[in-house]
């Protein structure tokens, strides 16, 4: 059975309850439609670890959990779109922090895929150029 997780903002995981991602995951749905008529089990539901004022003090917990998912047979990492943020010209970009993560999750062998849920959710390889 294929095992996946997913990634989102610690910042707005303090008002969030997972509810959409949940969702969509258990609906094979939007970001997950991929996996239609396939077994997949959510293996994890992970955050980052936090900017500015949110910043844990426990920053090297990341790399705890990137060796997580290669431990426990991740086969890919679903990044949510609330790591996407505006900058000042009004864009959306994927937080800086979150693109790091993803890179180190490519690099050890996890493939990494844009969104869970919401109409911007492309269910496809995210592009870390
Ligand atoms: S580092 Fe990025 S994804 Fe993490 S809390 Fe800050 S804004 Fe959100």
């Amino acid at each position: 059975m294929k095992k996946i997780a997913i990634l989102r903002c610690l910042d707005t995981s303090a008002a969030c309850a997972g509810t959409g991602c949940l969702r969509a995951f258990n609906e094979k749905s939007e970001g997950f439609k991929g996996y239609a008529g396939q077994e997949v089990q959510l293996a994890a539901m992970w955050t980052c670890n936090g900017c500015g004022d949110n910043k844990l003090a426990n920053q090297e917990g990341i790399e705890k959990k990137i060796a997580r998912m290669v431990k426990n047979n991740i086969s890919a990492v679903h990044v949510s779109h609330c790591t996407c943020k505006k900058n000042a010209a009004g864009e959306e970009i994927r937080c800086p922090v979150i693109i790091d993560i993803c890179r180190k999750l490519e690099v050890a062998g996890v493939a990494v895929i844009d969104g869970t849920h919401g109409q911007k959710a492309t269910g496809e390889r995210l592009k870390l150029s």
